[in-house]
């Protein structure tokens, strides 16, 4: 696909620079209105990681030394060890982190989540976020992020003042794809299922197969803290996404393994995009490879460790430590044939809902938390941070609450929802449940005792099954419920005369 400059980012760049210098005295003009963060009422900094699994950080247990810096954030502060990712791929784990909503009642369901871009599917607008919620309690919020799947058009820049995402030039330009899609219809030459296909993947995957998705968390980190030392004195809400964990596993050469039977040319083919023949059984895998790509992930988390720590000094030598609250987590893991597979998005097992949460603020004594706890309950941690509770419909609850005292036990939901499969879980202190809703049938692991998940107690205990179910069926059914209940344009939205045109194409 070849790049062109569309005509709406030209008339964009005009308008930007003939409005540079206005726009330039009214953001002086409001930044004195933001005061000074206090210890009452901190910044709050958000720190997310793309496909990290917890247990491939040193302070959740891993062997190798991967994540020093995150082990001392994790030391100063509170580290959930139980934290549980809503959904195993980043637009749904997103909605949940920034909503505390679940993916199915936002509108996310197995025909249209694989391809939000083509159904116009986002964060319906009418939702309250995190971001919405802490700038009507005065915060100054802005983002810096990376991943196609966060891109503004899907709803997560509302409530963002500043939406940043770092080196978009290098990602696919989303204008042209809606657009010369559209204009081939409005042309009488509907685009074949094929041909709409290849297009969004060249637009994914950069043209002639350059990944999009390894902008390196050194580049985020440079933006953010660019931006965070000309706004610091200011109360801000900060969201920093990294994503080199990510596939492509591509650290930078010094951050790559040495593995014995592995040379730099075929280690190089790893860390490069090959995921179909990886798929396809094309890249024939020995172990002495599967060892590779491992290394090579725990390589990337190295590396975005060494970001988390510039951030991590320079915060104090801001002073802004003490004034501060910083949660950092992850959306979702990332399966290295645990069980069976690679990658991510597709089951519910530990690999890929077992996430890293820490909490490090102002009064926050430093401990350990083994409570289950969610993606839901991070929003309404954050807005109570900032003194207001979040919206009615949030299903989380502040984890400072459970800091207080320890409460009910909460139940996590979990729900894979792709294409032709549509998976659920629920997770109850050490025991889970996973549900497989078309196929009908159902797992029991017991974690304690089994946190690979390789035994299914299903058969041995149905009494456990039986009463899982039926709080998991509950939840499915109010969010069916919620579902059906949403207007069309919610479920939808985006461009609706290209949804048509490509519901006509046969989507
Ligand atoms: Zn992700």
């Amino acid at each position: 696909m070849t790049r062109r400059v569309s005509r709406r980012t030209v008339l964009k760049a005009a308008a930007g620079a003939l409005l540079a210098g206005p726009l330039a005295a009214l953001a002086r003009q409001t930044r004195a209105a933001y005061p000074r963060a206090t210890a009452e009422q901190p910044n709050i900094l958000l720190v997310t990681i793309d496909a990290l699994r917890a247990d491939h950080l040193s302070s959740y247990g891993y062997r190798q030394r991967t994540s020093p810096n995150i082990d001392q954030l994790a030391r100063e502060g509170v580290q959930f060890l139980n934290a549980v990712s809503t959904a195993p791929w980043t637009f749904p784990a997103f909605s949940a982190i920034h909503t505390s909503m679940y993916p199915t009642e936002l509108g996310i369901s197995t025909h249209n989540a694989l391809l939000p871009q083509i159904y116009g599917q986002r964060l319906d607008p009418a939702r309250e976020t995190l971001a919405e919620r802490l700038a009507a309690q005065g915060y100054r919020t802005q983002a810096f992020v990376t991943n196609p799947w966060l891109f503004p058009e899907f709803g997560f820049s509302q409530g963002f003042q500043g939406y940043t995402v770092v080196d978009r030039q290098r990602a696919y330009d989303y204008d042209a794809i809606l657009q010369a899609t559209l204009a081939g219809r409005l042309a009488g030459q509907a685009p074949p299922a094929e041909a709409a296909l290849r297009q969004l993947y060249e637009a994914l995957m950069g043209p002639a197969g350059q990944p999009v998705w390894d902008v390196r968390g050194d580049r985020v980190m440079d933006s953010a803290l660019n931006w965070l030392e000309g706004h610091r004195s200011e109360r801000f809400f900060l969201w920093i996404h990294c994503i080199d964990p990510h596939y492509p596993f591509a650290p930078p050469a010094s951050y790559r393994p040495a593995v014995p039977g592995v040379n730099a040319e075929r280690l190089e083919y790893l860390a490069s995009y090959n995921e179909e023949d990886i798929y396809t059984g094309r890249a024939r895998l020995r172990p002495a490879d599967h060892k590779a790509l491992v290394g090579l992930y725990d390589g990337e988390i190295r590396f975005v460790d060494e970001q988390v720590g510039r951030l991590l000094r320079q915060l104090d030598d801001w002073g802004l430590r003490e004034t501060t609250f910083l949660a950092l987590t992850a959306d979702h893991g990332d399966e290295f044939w645990d069980h069976g597979g690679y990658q991510h998005g597709h089951t519910l097992y530990n690999e890929l809902l077992h996430i890293p949460l820490i909490l490090r603020g102002p009064g926050l004594p430093a401990r350990q938390v083994a409570d289950v706890v969610r993606h839901v309950d991070l929003a309404p941690t954050l807005t109570a941070v900032a003194g207001s509770p979040f919206h009615a419909d949030a299903h989380g609850l502040s984890l400072l609450d459970l800091l207080r005292a320890p409460g009910e036990p909460r139940l996590a939901f979990s729900e894979a929802l792709f294409l032709t499969s549509e998976k659920k879980a629920i997770r109850s202190g050490s025991q889970k449940l996973i549900y497989d809703r078309f196929g009908g049938g159902s797992e029991l692991y017991h974690l304690d005792a089994d946190p690979g998940e390789h035994a299914d107690l299903s058969e041995q205990a149905p009494d456990q099954v039986f009463a899982l179910k039926r709080q998991l069926e509950t939840w499915m059914a109010a969010n069916d419920e919620k579902y059906a209940a949403l207007p069309r344009t919610a479920v939808t939205g985006g461009d609706s005369a290209l949804i048509e045109a490509l519901r006509a194409g046969g989507y």
